[in-house]
């Protein structure tokens, strides 16, 4: 690093340890690194480890010497979470063990000890539901912005939870999901019960994953600034609601299109790697030379990200649904994801004649693997419809590659993503709460042969203005140049 560099400023970003989080605050480290910005990127051990084995992580960045990928002790194994439960457990683990680590670890001179000149850390972008590191960068004074990886939709109901206290929506009785949501500005017309965030589903407001995520989301406004991945386009209306409480937000998303679009203008890095996978799974390719060989739009890509867990009755639903179809389909099952008794393995114990019968049709209309590169796949031309979890990285990744969706939302902000999706931009179904394979075969059919060009156009258009919003001058790419400046002057 040479003296022009010492005086750059160094950021500490720090994303809580998920696929969804990590990969997000990854492409923001790229593109502050393009930037000129120096940056040390905070994982756990384990997931250090797991970017270091599945992706080319270290070579991608040595191109800047100003990145530095950095680890703090586990406090939790993150491949056993798949509930908010469990998020939360995480959350209160990390408090304990974390927090000491991090005080110390911002405090302590970055340069010290390892051979490297560093300068000081200037600023610190967190993850949104770490407050540990808001409370540590107040004690030290330094300015932290958070980082928060979900919707501004789904972020803004989050948010409004105490005045449906006050009002008495919740928390609710009675079986009517779909009764109307009247207490959050900017969505009375739209929102149910069913598609407030699945936490909200207790009769016991302190039950502990509800206190926490509240919690966290409450905090916000004490950051010094907001940043969210998604563009004015897609979520205008409900960004001047957040705007009234965290003034200073950027949005700047989707942030893989944003970095892909400014790498490739940077002519000198076109050659440098043509992956920016940032998996902590190992993708399985193979999957890319069967598209090869699929008309365009014919395939539905069918995967539920990297936390959700199925039983197998719900799998056999769907296997059945997406079957009966007789669409092809590329299926994304992880060997975890699969609620099942020790030992039994569905894919390879379903001997019974129904289930023998959807082997021989997956084999002649599909492809199964155990983790995709889902950027690749979403942007290859035989992908016609995703059949999704509505994880908010994959909701825009497909809205980024003009792909209609399927949403089968499984827990916190997917539910209200996914009525935005079906109710608001119109660009899928929403299928939430049920996968009785009749429904999957029916939204199936709608999506990629009844309802196809329809479903494609309004995606399409979604998906330009998805574009020029990372394109110079568009609003992601303003708002990231104002990032910039924020965090240069300080
Ligand atoms: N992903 C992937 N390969 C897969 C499945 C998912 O690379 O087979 C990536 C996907 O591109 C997305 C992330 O994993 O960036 C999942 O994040 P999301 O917010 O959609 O859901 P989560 O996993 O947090 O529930």
């Amino acid at each position: 690093m040479d003296q022009v560099e010492q005086l750059r400023p160094h950021v500490l970003i720090f994303p809580f340890q998920a696929q969804g989080h990590v990969n997000s605050m990854l492409k923001l480290a790229e593109l502050l690194c393009l930037a000129g910005i120096n940056i040390t990127f905070l994982v756990s051990y384990n997931i250090h480890n797991r970017l270091l084995r599945h992706t080319d992580v270290v070579s991608r960045f040595s191109k800047y010497p100003g990145f530095n990928l950095d680890h703090y002790p586990d406090a939790y194994d993150e491949s056993k979470i798949h509930t908010a439960q469990q998020i939360m457990e995480l959350s209160s683990s990390l408090q304990s063990v974390v927090k000491p680590f991090l005080r110390e670890f911002v405090s302590k001179d970055p340069a010290h000890g390892t051979g490297k000149n560093r300068p000081r850390f200037s600023s610190i972008i967190a993850d949104g539901i770490l407050s540990l590191a808001l409370d540590v960068a107040e004690e030290i004074g330094l300015p932290l912005i958070y980082f928060r990886t979900i919707s501004a939709g789904a972020f803004w109901t989050y948010f409004c939870i105490p005045q449906l206290v006050e009002a008495g929506e919740l928390p609710f009785s009675g079986d009517d999901m779909n009764i109307r949501i009247e207490n959050v500005k900017g969505m009375e017309g739209f929102l149910r019960r069913c598609d407030l965030p699945s936490f909200c589903r207790v009769s016991d407001l302190t039950s502990p994953d509800f206190s926490f995520l509240l919690r966290e989301t409450l905090q916000t406004p004490r950051a010094k600034g907001l940043i969210l991945n998604t563009f004015e386009d897609l979520e205008g209306s409900i960004l001047s609601h957040v705007r009234t409480y965290c003034p200073n937000l950027y949005t700047i998303g989707p942030l893989h299109a944003h970095l892909k679009t400014r790498l490739q203008l940077q002519v000198a890095n076109s050659n440098n790697s043509n992956s920016n996978s940032n998996s902590l799974w190992q993708e399985d390719k193979s999957c890319i030379k069967w598209l090869d060989n699929q008309p365009p739009k014919s395939v539905l890509y069918v995967s539920f990200g990297s936390i959700t867990v199925i039983t197998r009755e719900k799998l056999l639903e769907f296997w059945h649904g997406i079957v009966n179809s007789g669409v092809k389909f590329l299926w994304v099952i992880r060997p975890d994801s699969i609620k099942a008794e020790a030992g039994d393995d569905v894919l390879k114990t379903t001997k019974s004649t129904p289930e023998m019968e959807l082997e021989e049709a997956t084999k002649e209309r599909g492809c199964m693997v155990g983790w995709a590169p889902q950027e690749e796949v979403l942007a290859h031309p035989a992908i016609g419809g995703f059949l999704t979890h509505s994880g908010w990285n994959s909701t825009l990744e497909s809205i980024a590659e003009g792909v209609p969706m399927i949403c089968w939302p499984y827990f916190a902000d997917q539910q209200p993503n996914s009525r935005f999706v079906g109710e608001v931009w119109k660009i899928g179904l929403d299928i939430k709460d049920t996968c009785d394979r009749v429904i999957v075969e029916k939204a199936i059919k709608d999506l990629m042969v009844e309802r196809k060009d329809e479903f494609l156009h309004r995606a399409d258009e979604m998906a330009k203005m998805a574009r020029k919003s990372v394109e110079e001058g568009g609003s992601s790419f303003c708002n990231l140049v104002r990032l910039i400046d924020y965090i240069v002057k300080g």
